[in-house]
């Protein structure tokens, strides 16, 4: 029988500085399609599809787990696309593990997940809420059937009034798309004003597949971007990078604003380590998760 609760294992990317944790994914493929998206030269680009016999397997999977570690739900597929709304798998997961004490890090782009407020508010259970950018029409393009920024902010602004620790990937930041740094510094504040308390942000990282859905919606940065990646970038571990100096000038903003806002912040993959670019106890938000069940 396959073992859904797994640790996580970021493909032994040397750039990887999430803390130890477990990767469990309700859901296969992922229903948002997002165009950017990393997982789907792993998982493809389809809709999500609930995991066979998932609780059941979960539930052997949690006898043998360590409770130390945190479990990450999910980091390749959503963990609330619509048809959660009615299979409430991810919502099965979370009832037994919080009831059961483990500490869990959701990581979505769904306002769905104010739904399970009441699990959330009670166990041991922070949430990282991704938003690449405040622009509904830019967001609909780029990932097309995930809930747009603004019902994302709601929903931030709403956890955090119930006492359950939020953070907020922006990621990817992609170049001649979502980089104008008055918009990242805006996109900071408004999240910090909302309550969030850490940022963890990323350059966008080449994938042929979503180079080829990115450049078929944006021909007229296609040219652009094969020369940045494919030619003066680097390839690591089988992502194609922006050049360093590139990289760091398209995550200054949301830095420079995240000190301003006096949260913390980390950038994903990039690495860079000095407190310039990472000035947390963990790049995921890993450390917002409260201790409330022992
Ligand atoms: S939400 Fe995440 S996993 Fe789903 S399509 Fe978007 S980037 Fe991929």
């Amino acid at each position: 029988m396959p073992h859904y609760l797994r640790l996580f294992d970021p493909w032994k990317n040397p750039l990887c500085t999430c803390p130890p944790k477990y990767s469990l994914q309700p859901y296969t493929g992922c229903s948002h399609k997002c165009l950017y998206c990393y997982a789907s030269s792993y998982i493809g680009y389809r809709d999500s599809l609930p995991k066979k016999d998932f609780i059941k397997k979960l539930l052997r999977d949690l006898r043998k787990a360590d409770k130390n570690l945190p479990v990450s739900i999910s980091n390749s597929s959503d963990p609330y696309p619509p048809m959660e709304k009615e299979i409430k798998l991810t919502r099965q997961a979370l009832k037994l593990l919080l009831n059961l004490g483990f500490k869990v890090l959701i990581v979505t782009k769904s306002n769905l997940v104010l739904r399970d407020v009441d699990l959330l508010s009670s166990g041991n259970a922070s949430i990282s809420l991704t938003i690449t950018t405040l622009n509904e029409a830019l967001a609909k393009r780029m990932e097309p059937h995930a809930p747009p920024p603004s019902a994302r902010l709601t929903a931030i602004k709403k956890l955090c009034e119930e006492g359950i620790p939020v953070s907020v990937r922006i990621d990817p930041i992609i170049p001649g798309i979502n980089d104008d740094p008055a918009e990242l510094e805006e996109l900071v504040s408004r999240v910090a004003d909302k309550g969030a308390l850490h940022i963890v942000a990323s350059t966008y990282k080449v994938k042929l597949d979503n180079l080829g859905r990115m450049s078929r919606a944006f021909p007229e940065k296609a040219v652009e971007w094969r020369k940045l990646y494919l030619k003066y970038g680097a390839r690591i571990k089988g992502y194609w990078y922006l050049p360093e100096r590139l990289r760091k000038r398209l995550l200054e903003p949301v830095l420079k604003q995240a000190r301003k806002e006096r949260i913390s912040y980390a950038v994903c993959r990039e690495g860079f380590r000095s407190k310039d670019f990472f000035n947390a106890p963990s790049c995921d938000g890993s450390h917002l998760i409260p201790l409330r069940i022992l």
